[in-house]
């Protein structure tokens, strides 16, 4: 049994972030992540990121990726990095199980931040298990991490950020996008995203949903039609795109497996993505000494994954009696940097989403 003061599960932004300030702050850090890399989805981000320059708004997702985890390196020997290690379980009695490089090993950690960040949402329709049907998350992966392109012409089911940047990055990559449609009556991502895709003339169409895939062995064809105001698909409005690539967009939800299993309270929040666990306003779960941090806690952006891995990262290590540097004064400012990443319109849902969970007037 490892006795460690502090680990923390996932080394996306959020991660990342809980585990420089932590470390700052003068706690030694166990970081555990199960892809053989650190930055979680930044390292699929090839576009420049919105948000605030803190957060390094204007850098590609991949750079951002690479100044956190250098940053690090300030701190020699306080945080221990390691990749291809994923957390199997959380007890309940405190101890914690991972996979590392093939050989389990048990950790009783003083305190856990989990930081796992969220899985995609699919769609059921006839023909969605033929090869040739992938969530956006999967597509990325393929072309920006191993440059593989996963088709020639693609439907993309979903006109959210996530849909919009993916259908222009498989346009770099030369695909050709048949077309971006999604249920609801607008688009759901930011305007900018929308109109680069438009204007490169493919059609985005709303109150639109896919039908089915056709094809023997793999995706040929996909069905799409329009819906009408209770969501019924109009069966005169069907119609056939000639593709072999369909890339279902349609949402992400927190991934709060470890956080379910080890007894964490949690309630489904629909402007938060699903299932969230509760959290209090410094991030800890209603689990004593366990914290959350980033898309893990309701899907929102790297920007504010980022702030809330700070803020968990602080109120983590301030437990363990750790209170290097200024960290009362960190921990508002944190308080305030969310606040005003969420302020205005864009922040409205996931304001709503704060509000029913009780943690953010
Ligand atoms: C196409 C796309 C475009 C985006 N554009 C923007 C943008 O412009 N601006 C912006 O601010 N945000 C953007 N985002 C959102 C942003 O990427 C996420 O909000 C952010 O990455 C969430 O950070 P996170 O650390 O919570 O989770 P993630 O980045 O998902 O990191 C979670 C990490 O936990 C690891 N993990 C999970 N389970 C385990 C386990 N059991 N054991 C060990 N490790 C585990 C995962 O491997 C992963 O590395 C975009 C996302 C996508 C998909």
């Amino acid at each position: 049994m490892n006795q460690v003061p502090l680990l923390i599960i996932g080394a996306g932004p959020a991660g990342l972030s809980a585990a420089y300030r932590a470390a700052e702050a003068g706690a030694d850090v166990l970081l555990l992540e199960r892809s053989g890399k650190a930055g979680g989805q930044l390292v699929k981000q090839t576009h420049k990121f919105f948000g605030s320059e803190k957060q390094f708004a204007s850098t590609r997702g991949i750079h951002i990726a690479d100044r956190l985890t250098s940053r690090l390196e300030q701190l020699p020997g306080r945080v221990t990095l390691l990749t291809d290690a994923t957390v199997l379980g959380i007890y309940e009695d405190g101890v914690v199980t991972a996979d590392i490089s093939g050989t389990v090993q048990k950790f009783r950690p003083s305190a856990v931040i989990v930081a796992t960040g969220a899985y995609e949402k699919t769609l059921a329709f006839p023909g969605n298990d033929l090869p040739g049907v992938y969530g956006a998350g999967a597509v990325q992966t393929l072309m920006n991490e191993y440059g593989i392109l996963p088709g020639r012409r693609v439907l993309m089911v979903g006109a959210g950020n996530i849909g919009l940047i993916v259908s222009y990055q498989l346009m770099q990559a030369g695909v050709h996008v048949a077309a971006v449609i999604d249920a609801a009556d607008r688009i759901g991502g930011y305007l900018v995203h929308a109109s680069k895709i438009a204007r490169a003339g493919v059609p985005l169409l709303m109150r639109h949903t896919v039908v089915a895939a056709g094809g023997s062995e793999e995706v040929e064809r996909a069905v799409i039609a329009e819906i009408d105001e209770q969501w019924q698909v109009k069966p005169d409005t069907k119609r056939t795109l000639d593709v072999d690539l369909i890339c279902v967009a349609v949402g992400l939800s927190p991934l709060a497996d470890l956080l379910y299993q080890a007894g964490a309270v949690s309630r489904y929040i629909a402007p938060l993505g699903g299932h969230v666990p509760l959290r209090d306003a410094s991030m800890m779960t209603t689990l004593d000494g366990v914290y959350l941090a980033g898309d893990v806690a309701g899907i929102e952006e790297a920007s504010s994954a980022m702030v809330e891995g700070e803020l968990a990262g602080l109120a983590a290590a301030r437990r363990l009696g750790f209170e290097g540097g200024d960290t009362s004064g960190l921990i508002s400012a944190c308080l305030a940097e969310l606040r005003q990443l969420r302020a205005g319109p864009a922040g409205g849902k996931i304001r709503t989403g704060l509000a029913l969970a009780g943690v953010y007037a």
